[in-house]
């Protein structure tokens, strides 16, 4: 437990608890000599990666001698014609969670702090910890709620003091799949301080409908404090590649670039992503499947007598009505990996990813076998 160099560590690291991730398929094969396995654990695309970017990086291969562009001026310019926004608006990161932690390392001190939901998602309080900036803690809405447990716009702006530099909001959450009303979330932005900067992740937005569905980077003109993230991770099927993005005020994306890796981004994930972003074909694909996926688990799930929040991303979050550890452990038994979010504060609920139809119809039928229903 204790660590002998834990004196010598910055203090924001005394209280860490490092993120704890979805079971990985290989450690359950080799932990419980279970095989067959499914993981809806982390939120990735069923469908596996967009064919367009395997194809692209199987080319770019025979240029691993070679340093990445360390501008991502390619993957940058086809984002930014993609989004109707400037290159210089534009911060590659490895992963989303890079460009995070590089706005925590920005923007937070000690003498400083950053507001954010409870629930929200997991990686903030972590970023924040980090470099040892105050946490501020909106209250979420309530289970009986129409947002069950959802983030509650009025108790976020109060959480706001003079000593808050970043605002952490995912529009829809995770890991409640909850969303927010884009008037509400507009005008919340309007209403933040100028000291403020406003972080609205929207990690699952590629989901949330199509092309033209209402997105925070339309209202970057009006407010120069919003910074909007996004990823390859989701609805790209690139989580194993790590690329991610935001979209801000071109000082904003100045001060982070002095701040990252030179070699952030690798080469096939700049390559990748630039390819993924151009098929279409297969984000809608993807989206279809998710739509019908979440209808078929929310419906099955509902059958057997089980609370779910409704979710605009590729999960639901389900309200087990029991300690969710040992249904969790029946399920890695029956080759199911779901996700427990005890640490989230939220013990008897579990997170689900949206699978195939077979795979979704899998979980339904060892979950049914295990509540003996
Ligand atoms: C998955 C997720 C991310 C993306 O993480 P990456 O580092 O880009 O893989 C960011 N924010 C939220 C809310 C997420 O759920």
């Amino acid at each position: 437990m204790s660590n002998r160099f834990l004196d010598l560590a910055a203090k924001g690291l005394h209280p860490l608890k490092p993120y704890a991730p979805g079971k990985p398929i290989s450690e359950l094969e080799r932990e419980y000599g279970v095989s067959d396995i499914i993981k809806l654990a982390s939120n990735e695309n069923p469908l596996g990666p967009s064919p367009k970017a395997v194809a692209a990086m199987q080319k770019e291969m025979l240029e691993l001698a070679l340093y990445p562009d360390g501008n991502g001026f390619d993957l940058k310019s086809t984002l930014a014609e993609h989004l109707g926004v400037s290159v210089p608006q534009i911060t590659l990161g490895n992963g989303s969670n890079d460009v995070l932690v590089l706005l925590a390392e920005a923007f937070l001190t000690p003498e400083h702090n950053a507001v954010y939901s409870q629930y929200a998602f997991a990686v903030y309080p972590l970023a924040i910890q980090a470099v040892g900036a105050g946490h501020k803690v909106a209250a979420a809405r309530p289970a009986d709620d129409a947002m069950p447990l959802g983030h509650d716009l009025n108790a976020l702006a109060d959480q706001i003091n003079d000593k808050t530099r970043l605002i952490f909001i995912a529009n829809p959450n995770n890991p409640t799949g909850t969303w927010l009303d884009m008037a509400e979330l507009k005008a919340f932005v309007a209403n933040a301080p100028d000291h403020a900067l406003v972080i609205i992740d929207e990690a699952y937005y590629e989901y949330s409908g199509d092309q033209g569905a209402p997105t925070a980077i339309d209202w970057l003109d009006d407010f120069p404090n919003l910074v909007v993230t996004r990823t390859f991770s989701k609805a790209f099927g690139l989580a194993g590649l790590r690329v991610g993005y935001s979209v801000s005020h071109p000082d904003v994306a100045d001060l982070l670039n002095r701040i990252r890796q030179p070699f952030n981004v690798n080469n096939l994930a700049l390559v990748g992503a630039a390819a993924a972003m151009g098929d279409e074909d297969f984000l809608q694909a993807s989206r279809a499947l998710n739509s019908a996926g979440l209808v078929q688990l929310s419906n099955g799930l509902a059958e057997l007598g089980l609370e779910v929040i409704p979710s605009q991303g590729n999960f639901l979050l389900v309200d087990m009505a029991q300690d969710a550890m040992p249904l969790y452990e029946a399920l890695l038994h029956g080759g199911v990996i779901v996700r427990p979010v005890g640490p989230y504060g939220l013990p008897n609920h579990l997170r689900i990813s949206i699978g195939t139809e077979a795979q979704n119809a899998r979980v339904l039928q060892t979950l049914a076998k295990t509540l003996d229903r």
